[in-house]
């Protein structure tokens, strides 16, 4: 049998649990691990029992019990290499600098270096590596910090504990002891890497990523197939492009980003920036494109719709089912007793078999 999940969905924390057959993922780990093991436990749903933690992108509201989870566990962890380089990026934050400070550290750590007599480098290597790598660092350091500070007002929830809550504690105790724990707190006891593109198996499923539009460093939808059943995953889209279009064909169960409605996100709370964000092709699926896509270019075939990640500011839970119920019911495929369901933020949704 394959039951599927939903723990959580929405900007403050986004998880769901695919089981088939002895094989059991979590997909995301958007909440803590604590509230993670609490509502799979209130779902029947063993922690210990799982196989696998698959993350689709680094914004905290998918990965904010990542690294606990993974380490109470002991289970490995897939993800793009991308991703991974800017979780830990974002998990392990490197001490800021100026390029001045930088080039000073350099030059001591070379003058030491010449000094317990190491062999010395190229006459003006010190400058060009210095001038390269500030200029990366300059590169590095603007549209990303712009984002995160972005992403952070979209969440809804401002939590710089987000990713751990044992952070804080550690760096209670000292710098020294911060330093460690944040390395710590990097650190995933296995991890593998996954391809856009290049499907895989992870005992009884088969796991295919594909690549969606969104503002983080290599985000991915999932298909999952096992048992001869196809559940379709994708949440934290700008538009839906032909690539995810085909992959969400002939799903049995479509759990799909009903973001926000356009009017209420215009007149809403955001400032314009953010708003630009959402609404751009690399933020977040409206109730309106998701109909479009589920009445225009979807087969119709699951019968089980799932909307998910639904804002908690520019949406409400009916504008988002009676749009997308309009969109299915015009749909020529309209299928007789299919379930559409609103995933939600503070309770899991009744495990679904298929
Ligand atoms: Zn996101
Ligand atoms: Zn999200």
């Amino acid at each position: 049998m394959v039951e599927f999940t939903v723990l959580a969905s929405g900007s403050r924390g986004n998880s769901a649990v695919l089981s088939a057959g002895s094989t059991r993922i979590l997909l995301d780990a958007g909440l803590s691990a604590r509230e993670l093991c609490r509502r799979m436990q209130g779902c029947g749903i063993d922690p210990a029992t799982l196989d696998a933690i698959l993350i689709t992108h680094e914004h905290s509201d998918h990965v904010r019990g990542l690294g606990a989870m993974a380490r109470r566990l002991g289970v490995p962890v897939y993800l793009t290499e991308a991703t991974h380089r800017e979780w830990r990026r974002i998990v392990c934050p490197q001490p800021k600098q100026t390029y001045a400070q930088w080039l000073e550290a350099l030059r001591a750590r070379k003058a030491a270096a010449q000094q317990a007599g190491q062999p010395d480098g190229r006459p003006g290597e010190l400058e060009s590596v210095a001038a390269g790598l500030a200029l990366a660092a300059e590169a590095a350091d603007g549209p990303e910090s712009g984002l995160l500070e972005t992403e952070a007002l979209v969440t809804e929830a401002l939590e710089t504990d987000a990713l751990e809550s044992d952070q804080s504690a550690t760096e209670a105790a000292g710098p020294e002891a911060a330093g460690q724990k944040s390395g710590n707190a990097a650190h995933l006891p296995e991890v593998c890497y996954l391809k856009p593109g290049e499907p895989f198996s992870l005992g009884a499923i088969e796991v295919h990523p594909f690549t969606i539009p969104h503002d983080a460093a290599d985000p991915v939808g999932y298909v999952f197939r096992a048992e001869g059943v196809r559940v379709g995953v994708a949440t934290d889209l700008g538009y839906v492009p032909p690539n995810v279009a085909a992959q969400l064909q002939g799903c049995d169960l479509l759990m799909l980003e009903s973001n926000h409605d356009l009017d209420m996100l215009r007149d809403g709370p955001y400032p314009w920036s953010v708003k630009q964000r959402v609404l751009s092709r690399v933020g977040h699926l409206s109730n309106d494109a998701a109909a479009e896509f589920l009445e225009q270019n979807w087969d119709g075939r699951a019968g089980w719709v799932i909307l998910a990640h639904l804002s908690e500011s520019n949406n409400l839970p009916e504008i988002a089912r009676l749009t997308a119920e309009r969109a299915l019911e015009r749909h020529a495929a309209s299928l007789f007793g299919r379930q559409l369901l609103l995933a939600q933020q503070d309770e899991p949704l009744s495990p679904i078999a298929l």
